[in-house]
């Protein structure tokens, strides 16, 4: 029996996730704190990213690549050629 110093609570073993890189061969926390845990930090995580982009897309937005539009129409070609 192992206890979970997150939730406090005394488990089996194999309540807990194996883990090569700690000592004692598992997590320390049990695999329902450590699924919250990684869920939390994947949502904190994501919001942090989320906020990035938003904060990448105003300052394109603000005018510092208005040079860079998409390229314009093609001037020679295939079709100008056919056309004459
Ligand atoms: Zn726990």
């Amino acid at each position: 029996m192992k206890v979970c110093p997150r939730c406090g609570a005394e488990r089996e073993l194999e309540e807990f996730a194996r883990d090569a890189s700690k000592a004692s061969g598992f997590k320390s926390f049990c695999k329902a704190c450590d699924n919250e845990k990684s869920r939390r930090y994947y949502e904190a995580n994501r919001e942090r990213k989320l906020a990035k982009m938003a904060e990448r897309r105003e300052a394109l937005r603000g005018g510092d690549h208005r040079g860079r539009r998409r390229f314009g129409r093609p001037r020679s070609g295939p079709h100008a050629a056919a056309r004459t």
